[in-house]
C-alpha cells in the first residue's frame, strides 16, 4: 500500500514523484527497463529542457488551451526549470531563441539529476500497468505482474508518438476505462510529403526560412527529403496542415531579403553570366539548377526582361508546394489532442469526474511547438500534481 502510485518515468512522472515524495509513500511504475527513454533522444541527444521565455512569452507560443496553462506555469515554469537543475550542479546554456540545453550537451545529464532526485521513490522497471481500478478511495493498479493500491493515482504514460520509447497511447486506454473524457489525437511536430517529386533535392537544406500556411507563418530551418520537406520551420507548421482542408503551403526561401534587394544585387550583376549562377549568390549550386528549370529561365541573365526575373524572385519569396500528406502521429515529435483539460483542475492535475486521479505531460490535450516547450509543460504539469498530493496529504 503506497500513498501515491505514479504511472510512466518520464519526465512528467518524474517530477511528480519527487515533488510528492516530500512526505508520501511513492511507487513509479515504468513498462520499460529504464527511465527517461523519450527524454534521452530529445533535442538530438542533447535535450532543449527549456527555454528563457517569460511565463507569458512562453503560453503566447502554444497555440492551443493557454487559459487552462497560467496556473501551471505559474507555478513551476522555464525559470523555476533552469533553477532546478543548475541548484543540483547542471551547467545549463542559452542558444538561438532562448532555448536553454547542458553545457555538456547530453540529455543523460539531466535524465540522471531526475533519478538522483528520486531517492525517496520506489521505482520498479518492466511493470506494465494494463488496468486501473477506481472506484472506492483506495484504488488498484494492475500490471502484468502484480496489483498495486494507492490513494492517489499519477498518470504520466505521455502520448502515441514514437511508441519505442514506451509512450503507446496508454493514456487514452485508461480514460476509456475511467470515464475520463478525450480529445481527438493529432500528429503535431512531423514533416509533410509533397506532391512534388523532391527526390533530387534530398538533403539541401536552408538555415532560416518562413513556411506560411492560412494565416500561420512560421520561422526556422528546413531541409528537402526524399519525399518532401522538414525542419524545424516545417514541424512548426505541421499540425496545422493536418488539421485544416487546404493543403497548399508556401515558403520564403529568403526571409531577410525583400524583391527591391534581389532586383539591385541583380542591377550589381553580370548581365553576360547565366541566371543559376546570380542564384548560387544565395543557394547551392542544384537548388539553384532545380529554380531555373522550375521557372524555365535557362541561359544569361540579359536574355531576360526585367518582369520576368521580378516574378522569380516574389516566387523566391512565396515558393508554392501542394502537400500530400502529414507525418503520421507514431513519427511525430509530439502528439496533439489527448486528456480533456475541462475535465482537469488546472491547479492540481486532478481530475474532476474520478477523485484522487491525476493526468500529467503529454498524455493531456496540452503541447508546445519546437524549442523547449514540450519538456517544460511535463515538468510543469508533472511538478503541480506532485506538489498537490504531498501538501492533500501532509
Ligand atoms: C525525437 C524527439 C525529440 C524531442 N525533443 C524535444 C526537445 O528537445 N525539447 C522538448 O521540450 N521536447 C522534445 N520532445 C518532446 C518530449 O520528449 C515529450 O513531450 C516529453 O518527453 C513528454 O514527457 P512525458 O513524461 O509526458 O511522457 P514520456 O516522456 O513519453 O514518458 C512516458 C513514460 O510512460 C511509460 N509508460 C507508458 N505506458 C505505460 C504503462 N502502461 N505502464 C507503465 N509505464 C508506461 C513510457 O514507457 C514512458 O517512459 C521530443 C520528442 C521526440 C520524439
Amino acid at each position: 500500500m503506497y500513498d501515491v502510485i505514479v504511472i510512466g518515468s518520464g519526465p512528467a512522472g518524474m517530477m511528480a514523484s519527487i515533488m510528492a515524495s516530500k512526505n508520501n509513500k511513492v511507487l513509479l511504475l515504468e513498462k520499460n527497463d529504464v527511465s527517461g527513454k523519450k527524454l534521452l533522444i530529445t533535442g538530438g541527444g542533447r535535450c532543449n529542457l527549456t527555454n528563457l521565455k517569460t511565463n507569458r512569452e512562453f503560453i503566447e507560443e502554444v497555440e492551443y488551451n493557454k487559459k487552462y496553462l497560467y496556473s501551471t506555469i505559474n507555478n513551476f515554469g522555464p525559470k523555476d526549470i533552469y533553477d532546478f537543475f543548475t541548484s543540483k550542479g547542471v551547467k545549463l546554456k542559452e542558444e538561438k531563441d532562448n532555448n536553454i540545453f547542458p553545457v555538456s550537451n547530453k540529455s543523460s545529464e539531466i535524465l540522471m539529476v531526475l533519478l538522483d532526485s528520486m531517492k525517496m521513490v520506489d521505482i520498479k522497471y518492466r511493470e506494465n500497468v494494463i488496468d486501473i481500478k477506481a472506484l472506492d478511495e483506495i484504488k488498484e493498479v494492475v500490471t502484468q505482474k502484480s496489483i498495486y493500491m494507492a490513494k492517489n493515482i499519477v498518470i504520466a504514460t505521455g502520448g502515441s508518438s514514437f511508441k519505442e520509447t514506451g509512450s503507446s497511447g496508454d493514456n487514452m486506454k485508461f480514460a476509456r476505462l475511467l470515464g475520463q473524457p478525450t480529445v481527438n489525437l493529432f500528429p503535431a511536430e512531423t514533416y509533410l510529403e509533397l506532391k512534388e517529386d523532391t527526390v533530387n533535392l534530398a538533403g539541401t537544406s536552408f538555415e532560416e526560412v518562413e513556411v506560411s500556411y492560412l494565416k500561420k507563418k512560421k520561422s526556422g530551418n528546413l531541409i528537402f527529403t526524399h519525399k518532401g520537406i522538414s525542419g524545424s520551420s516545417v514541424m512548426k507548421i505541421s499540425e496545422f496542415v493536418y488539421l485544416n482542408k487546404d493543403k497548399s503551403i508556401s515558403i520564403d526561401l529568403l526571409p531577410k531579403l525583400t524583391v527591391n534587394d534581389l532586383i539591385n544585387d541583380l542591377n550589381r550583376f553580370d548581365r553576360e553570366k547565366e541566371i543559376s549562377v546570380f542564384l548560387m549568390n544565395y543557394f547551392s549550386k542544384k537548388f539553384s539548377n532545380y529554380l531555373v528549370s522550375r521557372y524555365d529561365l535557362y541561359g544569361k541573365i540579359k536574355a531576360y526582361n526585367i518582369k520576368n526575373l521580378i516574378y522569380l524572385f516574389e516566387n523566391l519569396k512565396s515558393l508554392k508546394f501542394e502537400v500530400a500528406s502529414v507525418g503520421p502521429i507514431e513519427k511525430a515529435y509530439v502528439t496533439g489532442g489527448g486528456i480533456d483539460l475541462k475535465y482537469i483542475d488546472s491547479k492540481t492535475m486532478e481530475s474532476k469526474i474520478n477523485k484522487g486521479i491525476y493526468f500529467v505531460g503529454e498524455s493531456l490535450d496540452i503541447h508546445g511547438p519546437i524549442g523547449g516547450y514540450n519538456i517544460t509543460l511535463a515538468l510543469s504539469t508533472g511538478y503541480s500534481a506532485g506538489i498537490s498530493i504531498n501538501n492533500k496529504i501532509s
